[in-house]
């Protein structure tokens, strides 16, 4: 079940316009919210990065914050999975060609769910395989945009050499990678690249930002060099449905050294197991609290 502009409807029947922006210029943007056992993790937070997005392009949310939580609701409720990404789409609407934002348009607004299928046991074990890419998209990554030619270009490469992720620089520096943020471990401390136009803030990457803080793990958050990627100890992707992934092999040559290279590092295993922990700790509060 779906819901496309306040109707309910099975993902067949739903239709939009060829004229709709989203459609002719990518001008729209979106959300992934994990839900797990049917609660929305991070709900707020995702409603929160959803407003800054529509900010950024201009565009009027079309509904209230207890609105969003009630068709996400729904949507959860309508769907056979107990485990969901749920997707959020909202579209400047159809209009004239133009490239300049016509006012007053009504925006399409559209939801949907798949099931959710977090990273298999083995791969969390073994971690995966990733390509580094100059990092060729627009310089507003802060934005969710549906716009995401560059990165299903990136990730397409990465998928040719059967990587799961293509992890990018700009200027010499780690960005993050197609669909997800990236940290490293240099000398037993982890380092995040900081949040700016470059990266998406990732609800995920701020989750694992409280836990190193929460645990007192070393942490920094500052610009990261390509060198420092390419010699880091561990690499982790972090995503709503990537969790904390550890990246084991990077163009073709294993993560770290001695006995652990190619293997995950133990600061992520640790991090991951946190991630789990709190994750199990939040879907078992009092909803609402
Ligand atoms: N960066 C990019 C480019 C992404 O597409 C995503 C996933 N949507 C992320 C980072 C991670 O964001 P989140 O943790 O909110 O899923």
């Amino acid at each position: 079940m779906i819901y496309l502009n306040g109707e309910f409807m099975p993902i067949e029947k739903a239709t939009i316009s060829v004229l709709d922006r989203g459609f002719i210029f990518g001008d729209g943007v979106y959300e992934v919210i994990p839900a797990y056992s049917r609660r929305p993790f991070r709900l707020e937070e995702h409603l929160v990065r959803l407003q800054s997005s529509l900010d950024a392009i201009r565009l009027a949310n079309p509904h209230p914050l207890p609105k969003w939580t009630e068709l996400v609701g729904r949507i959860i409720a309508g769907n056979p999975w107990e485990d969901q990404n749920v997707y959020l789409q909202v579209t400047r609407g159809a209009a004239k060609r133009d490239h300049a934002f016509p006012k007053g348009l009504k925006p399409t607004v559209f939801l949907m769910a798949s099931e959710l299928v977090p990273p298999s046991a083995e791969l969390v074990k073994y971690g995966a395989k990733a390509i580094v890419l100059p990092d060729f998209r627009w310089l507003r990554c802060d934005i969710k945009s549906t716009s995401l030619l560059g990165n299903c270009m990136l990730r397409t490469l990465a998928a040719d050499q059967d990587c799961v992720e293509a992890i990018l620089v700009r200027d010499g520096e780690l960005t993050e990678a197609s669909a997800s943020n990236v940290f490293i471990v240099k000398a037993g401390t982890v380092l995040a690249p900081p949040k700016s136009h470059l990266i998406l803030p990732g609800i995920t990457y701020d989750v694992v930002l409280e836990i190193l803080r929460a645990n007192a793990i070393a942490h920094e958050v500052r610009p990261v060099a390509e060198s420092e990627l390419r010699s880091a100890e561990e690499i982790w992707v972090t995503s709503s449905s990537r969790e904390v992934l550890p990246i084991t092999t990077l163009d073709g040559k294993p993560v770290g050294r001695g006995e652990k290279a190619g293997k995950p590092g133990p600061v992520g295993e640790r991090v991951y197991a946190l991630y789990q922990q709190y994750k199990a700790q939040v879907m078992r509060a009092p909803a609402h609290a």
